[in-house]
């Protein structure tokens, strides 16, 4: 599938298409987010020693020192490498598959779990495909991730009180988080301009299913929403990640972890070079065709603007390259093929 953004009516610094009327650009050809960016005093680094004295207040006093969110990927496997041989912390390991995770992916964490010498808990469920294929049938324009990131990371905050763990990590990039927050991987902030309209679709999307079929209905609707519930349990837990604090870029940490924990990149993902799961050719199929980019735009736009990224790359990585048989093999999970992404 080719790229539904062509070159001309995207951002000359950044990566955004113009979508009116949040996204848009000015004679220079640059996106309102790359003024406001460049109008914006610039984030004070966050310090590695805050890190660390936040670190040393829990360390030792609860059975396990931190909970680590493992997606396969590189940036949450070397935020467990880090935790285990930077801050010599006593981890947990723990990743969900909702059956479209890649053997790759999970065989990355299989294997730093072993170099490493930590716990491990691995968590098959199938909760998630009704959901899936609810929304591909209903035509919805919700975004597949952004429920399932919120359900992984509410399932986190259930992980982190049943293993008693008193900080959630979590490999978020700077990109993935605006103020330096607690955010999902992918719903992020919904209020910002280039979020918004996602996440009322997917907001509409779980009410109109609740409604329907009395399902979901403790189903948190947005990130702040599960944070405020995570907050009414015995059990607290902060949600951190070591990529906020630490001045290394991927490029530095792939590295690493390739060469101490036999970390590899994926054959076929999307982007490129990242271990996101298969149903992620899904939601950003529909993300290009209902919203004309995808949060991983979003996300690159930030970390280009933060200079941790060149925009070629960026250009590169979001490329659309799959197939109808790629998204067909996904989609037969579901009980759904491309003709009810097209029709
Ligand atoms: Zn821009």
């Amino acid at each position: 599938m080719d790229s539904a953004i062509q070159e001309q009516s995207i951002c000359q610094k950044c990566v955004m298409p113009e979508v009116k009327p949040r996204i848009w650009l000015n004679e220079e050809r640059i996106c309102n987010l790359c003024v406001d960016h460049a109008n914006k005093p610039p984030l004070q680094p966050l310090l590695e020693s805050d890190f660390i004295k936040t670190l040393d207040k829990h360390r030792g006093k609860h059975r396990y020192d931190c909970l680590v969110m493992c997606s396969g990927g590189k940036d949450s496997t070397a935020a467990l490498y880090f935790m285990k041989k930077r801050y010599n912390l006593n981890p947990l390991a723990f990743m969900f598959d909702h059956g479209f995770e890649t053997e790759e992916a999970i065989n990355n964490v299989k294997r730093a779990v072993a170099k490493l010498g930590v716990d491990f808990v691995f968590y098959k469920t199938e909760h998630m495909k009704e959901m899936f294929k609810n929304i591909v049938k209903s035509k919805s324009k919700a975004i597949i991730c952004h429920p399932c990131s919120i359900w992984y990371m509410d399932l986190a905050f259930d992980m982190a009180e049943k293993h008693d763990a008193p900080i959630i990590i979590a490999g978020w990039t700077k990109g993935q988080s605006e103020k330096q927050e607690v955010m999902s991987k992918c719903g992020c902030n919904v209020h910002a301009a280039e979020y918004a309209d996602m996440a009322k679709e997917t907001n509409r999307f779980l009410e109109e299913h609740t409604e329907k079929t009395g399902k979901y209905r403790d189903f948190p609707r947005t990130m702040e929403e599960l944070l405020a519930k995570s907050k009414k349990k015995k059990h607290k837990a902060i949600v951190l990640s070591p990529h906020w604090f630490l001045p290394y870029g991927p490029e530095e940490y792939v590295k690493i972890i390739k060469e101490e924990v036999g970390w590899e990149y994926t054959k076929n993902s999307y982007p490129s070079k990242t271990t996101n799961c298969n149903m992620n050719f899904v939601s950003a199929y529909n993300a290009m065709k209902f919203f004309g980019y995808t949060h991983y735009h979003v996300e690159m736009s930030k970390l280009i603007r933060e200079g941790v990224i060149t925009r070629e790359q960026a250009l590169e990585d979001l490329k659309m390259q799959f197939s109808d048989e790629l998204l067909n093999d996904v989609l037969s999970k579901i009980d759904c093929t491309v003709d009810d992404l097209r029709k």
